[in-house]
């Protein structure tokens, strides 16, 4: 098999895959410990998701009113719906403040207030006051833009450091030995060679799956490709059941629009003009956190007073504020009214409808990014070799539903952390052993099959099916049947990726070919999401079967880990919520009834 691709290989202390905001920052930190690093990237490093983040990045500055970092990390806890691990979070919200001035001085180009301090806008579910409120202006911000100037910044930055970067190759599957990371084996797109990357270290920083529904907020590239690979390598995910509905998604399009849009002042109203939001969350009505506007929209819709024809979609009001405030916060967001929705947000409400938009699952790790499993017993088994940062992980810190403006932070601060840890285990010019034999077989099995695939069913039927059945059967309202049925479904459309269609044989830009490999990661995920969502028998965060209306914690405060095996066998256990803090300077946040 070998013999057929042209293999070249390469040896590095560290390999990052990824160069969203988390792969950057791990690469610079690495990098910056004198190690030698790679980054791999599918695209080109400036058009990774991170680039549409629009609202913002969350830190207690305090910039435009009181806050604090203990009532963010109230808020992060009481928004994860305490499934989020107490220790990781402390470590996000105290860092947080750091990595914004980290990119600051960086050159970060952050909207500003009339002192000339960051700009600080309110985003759902961020309080003063541990949880007690007023909204607290948390959520910094480069106008409705913040993940465009971010990543330019980072990638800026990360030039500066001695990083080789691999632009435009596609990583295909870890090299393990013996439940250890050895490093990954990519295709170049542009030529169709195969390189072998040992590393002692490889960091998945692949970014989230959200191309597993049909309406999704996130880019044609989120595929969870690191996931995938994970699941490849035998190894679990974690807490896949939690997709987060973004309550603000252009009807039709999927396009975001963000949540500061409704920090800025922004509505909600459905067929009768009603701003509903009153009714569900009397206290932080329209800025309620996600899973709980995107509810109650749902709930609108589904009660006979959604707007439009169908009466399937909601109405967004900016249409009362003052138009120059709109072009100076929400440039962004007006341009996108007008293509997407064909609307003049400053005269018209724009139609939105709840949208695919962060996956609160993904790779399991502590909070040095290093990627844990449970093995003889121990829930926090370290793989060796292995750390996982950004979407693509799960630390942690979203727990069953992410705050807003929480991920582009978390990004940042666990690239960080990352980077740290690498550089702390890892001493430059530690000798390399040798690989094992035949460490590229299973990639290059597996890219040969799809290669030379000649069934019946093409990549983008099967991607359909798949896209649909996750829509109709693990969205923002689950049962005991949808969810029986749903898994029926997708077992049998994953099996089906045995008689897909692949057209182009060659190796040069065959997008065919990847768009199938990207196919087989989100198959993967699709089965483990739906069949971990049927395992939770409560309802938490965004996860919500209505044969279980209530969250259970005796029963049900822990994490899913789930496994692939063959044939679509989903294995599943548990690790438990870390319910300790890092430090003595604060308590354990104990859990309460979560309204808003
Ligand atoms: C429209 C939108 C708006 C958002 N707004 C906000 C916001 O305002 N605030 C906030 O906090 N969060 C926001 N989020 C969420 C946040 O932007 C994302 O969670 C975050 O940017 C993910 O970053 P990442 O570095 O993990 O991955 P990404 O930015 O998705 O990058 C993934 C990287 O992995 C690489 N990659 C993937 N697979 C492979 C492979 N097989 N081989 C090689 N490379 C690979 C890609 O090339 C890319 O470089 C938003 C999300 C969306 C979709």
């Amino acid at each position: 098999m070998a013999d057929a691709y042209k293999i070249i290989d390469h040896t590095y202390d560290a390999v990052v895959v990824g160069a969203g905001g988390a792969g950057l920052r791990a690469t610079m930190g690495i990098a910056n410990s004198g190690l030698k690093t790679a980054c791999i990237t599918k695209v080109f490093p400036t058009r990774s998701h991170t680039v549409a983040a629009q609202g913002g990045i969350a830190a207690s500055l305090g910039n435009m009113g009181p806050d604090h970092w203990t009532w963010h990390m109230y808020d992060t806890v009481k928004g994860s719906d305490w499934l989020g691990d107490q220790d990781a979070i402390e470590y996000l919200v105290r860092e947080a403040p750091a990595a914004v001035y980290e990119l600051e001085h960086a050159g970060m180009p952050f909207s500003r207030t009339t002192e000339g301090k960051i700009y600080q806008r309110p985003f759902g579910g961020m309080m003063q006051n541990m949880g007690e409120g007023p909204p607290a202006q948390r959520t910094c911000a480069a106008a409705d833009r913040t993940g465009h100037a971010m990543l330019h910044t980072l990638y800026q930055q990360s030039l500066k450091y001695d990083a080789d970067f691999f632009i435009e190759y596609f990583a295909l599957d870890l090299i393990m030995e013996n439940g250890e990371c050895r490093g990954v084996i990519a295709l170049c797109m542009e030529d169709g060679t195969i390189h072998r990357f040992r590393a002692h270290n490889t960091v998945l920083a692949t970014g989230g799956y959200g191309r597993c529904y049909f309406s999704a907020t996130s880019a044609h590239t989120c595929t969870g490709d690191g996931n995938a690979m994970v699941l490849r390598a035998g190894l679990p995910l974690q807490d896949m059941e939690f997709v987060q509905f973004h309550p603000t998604g252009i009807y039709g399009a999927g396009v975001l629009i963000t949540e500061g849009a409704r920090g800025e002042g922004g509505y909600l109203t459905n067929s009768e003009g009603e701003r509903f939001m009153e009714r569900y969350a009397p206290s932080a009505k329209d800025l309620a956190s996600r899973d709980v506007v995107s509810r109650s929209m749902a709930m609108e819709i589904r009660e006979g007073r959604g707007v439009g024809k169908e009466k399937d979609h909601i109405f967004l009001h900016l249409d009362h504020i003052d138009p120059k405030i709109l072009h100076e916060r929400l440039p962004g967001i007006t341009e996108t009214g007008k293509i997407f929705a064909g609307v003049d947000l400053t005269r018209q409400p724009l139609p939105v409808v709840p949208t695919v938009h962060y996956n609160m699952g993904g790779i399991p790790t502590n909070y040095h990014g290093e990627v844990v499993t449970v093995k003889d017993g121990n829930p926090d088994h370290v793989v060796p070799g292995l750390f996982a940062v950004g979407e693509a992980a799960c630390v942690s810190v979203h727990g069953a539903n992410r705050l807003g403006s929480n991920s582009l932070i978390d990004l940042v601060v666990f690239g960080r952390a990352t980077g740290l840890r690498v550089a702390e285990i890892l001493k430059p010019n530690t000798p390399h052993n040798p690989l094992p034999k035949g460490s590229e077989e299973q990639a290059l099995t597996r890219l040969d099959k799809f290669r030379y695939a000649n069934g019946g069913s093409p990549t983008a039927q099967l991607r359909r099916d798949m896209q649909r059945t996750m829509q109709a059967h693990c969205a923002v309202f689950r049962n005991n049947e949808l969810l029986a049925e749903g898994q029926t479904k997708i077992d049998a459309i994953a099996k089906g990726i045995a008689d897909v269609k692949v057209s182009d044989r060659s190796l040069i830009w065959n997008t065919d070919l990847v768009e199938t490999l990207e196919l087989d990661n989100l198959l993967d995920q699709a089965v483990v999401t739906m069949h971990s969502a049927a395992n939770r028998h409560e309802s938490r965060g965004a996860h919500v079967n209505e044969d279980y209306p209530d969250r259970d914690d005796a029963n049900w405060m822990k994490h899913t880990v789930a496994w692939l095996g063959a044939g679509e066998a989903v294995a599943i256990d548990y690790r438990p919520v870390h319910n300790y803090t890092l430090t003595d300077d604060v308590e354990y946040i104990k859990p309460k009834k979560r309204v808003y």
